[in-house]
């Protein structure tokens, strides 16, 4: 059977966007956050984060830089009990520098991300959730056949109950059990 995963953008999502985030001191979690994460792995989930990094092109980091801040972002995910099961980030930009300048098809809006890791980790879009902060994110959920939610502020996990991309049943019944 098919999975069903929840796709999380990173910067203004998972992290405060302070705008080109790469270094942990600056990476500040997002109300929620990591509780959603937490939550959608308890409910069956695969955790993908997709993200645009432009930045990468910019000049303004590199990829290792982005690899190690991540490093750090999922052994925070670890520490609270969930698991982020894959990255996907796009280090293009049409005017970036050299080797990432490029009009590339991973970059939201596009839905480049979200069909690589659909095939590569058997997911059914039809049983999974996006959610994003900007249109951009919106746009390639939709092109990827995910449903998904606008976060425009408050709390991660509540927004993805809301929606019913989560089942609170399940936390119901935890805490009932607590
Ligand atoms: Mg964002
Ligand atoms: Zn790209």
């Amino acid at each position: 059977m098919p999975n069903k995963a929840i796709f999380f953008d990173r910067d203004g999502v998972l992290n405060v966007d302070f705008g080109h985030v790469h270094k942990y001191e600056d990476f500040q979690w997002v109300p929620g956050a990591l509780a959603a994460i937490v939550e959608a792995k308890r409910q069956g989930f695969l955790v993908i984060v997709v993200t645009n990094q432009a930045g990468i092109a910019k000049g303004y980091y590199d990829e290792a830089t982005f690899f190690r801040l991540m490093d750090q972002v999922k052994a925070d995910v670890v520490n609270a009990g969930g698991l982020i099961d894959e990255v996907y980030f796009c280090p293009h930009h049409p005017e970036g520098n050299p080797p990432y300048r490029a009009v590339c098809e991973c970059r939201k809006p596009k839905p480049g991300m979200l069909l690589r890791a659909i095939n590569e980790h058997n997911i059914d879009p039809t049983r999974s959730f996006l959610i994003g902060d900007a249109d951009t994110d919106i746009q390639a959920a939709t092109a990827a056949g995910i449903r998904s939610v606008k976060f425009t502020g408050g709390n991660i996990l509540d927004v993805l109950l809301q929606v019913g991309a989560l089942d609170t049943t399940f936390i119901d019944s935890q805490s009932l059990s607590d």
